[in-house]
């Protein structure tokens, strides 16, 4: 799975919800969109986002992704990417694993 982030308005989502090549699905931007990785900085927000996308990574019995997420090849540890994730969320994987993500 590919994100993309629109520099211009800071649209989030899927790649496949690019409907016209290059251009923002929400402010109509050209030009302005980028894809997201994991050397990329993101808000509370977006992190959410990111962490609910990655919820439909199919995993294998290896605890291996079977898709590529973010950059991150088909074969990467789910728990390298959950330490990503834990270095970002302000309560730690842990929270976003077991507690939803609940920051109250
Ligand atoms: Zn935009």
């Amino acid at each position: 799975m590919r994100i993309v982030r629109c520099e211009r308005c800071g649209w989030i989502g899927r790649e496949t919800e690019i409907t016209i090549p290059d251009h923002c699905p929400d402010c109509g931007e050209y030009g302005g969109l980028k894809l997201c990785d994991g050397e990329q900085e993101y808000s509370i927000d977006e992190l959410r986002f990111l962490w609910e996308q990655f919820d439909d990574i199919p995993i294998n019995d290896a605890d291996e992704i079977d898709e590529e997420y973010m950059g991150w090849p088909v074969g990467t540890s789910r728990f390298d990417i959950w330490h990503w994730f834990d270095a970002r969320w302000p309560k730690g994987v842990y929270n976003l694993v077991y507690e939803e993500g609940d920051l109250s």
